[in-house]
């Protein structure tokens, strides 16, 4: 499968988070080809301020592995990782990181700092950004449009 069918697959599952209330982000976990995790941004529902669809991934996949670390292994998301979750994908030792839209506020990829390109942090994760881009951020800007909306 390209990229571009595994972040359909990140996307879908965002489409789950929005579902529950959620903001819509999704994240996958791939190895050899092979899907070992998914995630659906959850912290309203599981009451967890951690619970972000990228770490939910991981979890799961590191469930699957039976091992904290993810050695070889992609990790698709369809929105830039926040700081904590780009502190996570380091420290599971994720070889490839591969994001849709950026995030101007959380972004920690390059948006507002890029975690991934600090030389004095020990690991580094390839990162390929702008996958989908456009269908992701306007999954994002529907989910907040619709939200402003029901306020009203
Ligand atoms: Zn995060």
């Amino acid at each position: 499968m390209t990229d571009t069918e595994f972040m359909q697959i990140a996307l879908a599952l965002a489409g789950e988070a929005a579902a529950n209330g959620e903001v819509p982000v999704g994240a996958i976990v791939v190895k050899d080809g092979d899907i070992i995790g998914r995630g659906s941004n959850a912290p309203i529902s599981q009451h967890d301020p951690s619970a972000h669809a990228e770490i939910q991934a991981m979890r799961n996949a590191a469930k699957t592995l039976g091992n904290y670390r993810l050695v070889g292994c992609t990790l698709y998301v369809t929105l830039e990782p926040c700081a904590m979750c780009a502190g996570a994908i380091q420290h599971a030792r994720i070889a490839r990181l591969v994001y849709g839209a950026s995030d101007p506020k959380t972004g920690a990829c390059g948006s507002v700092v890029n975690l991934m390109a600090e030389e004095k942090l020990n690991h580094h994760t390839e990162v390929d950004g702008g996958i989908l881009a456009a269908e992701c951020g306007a999954m994002l800007s529907e989910f907040f449009a619709g939200r402003r909306k029901m306020k009203q």
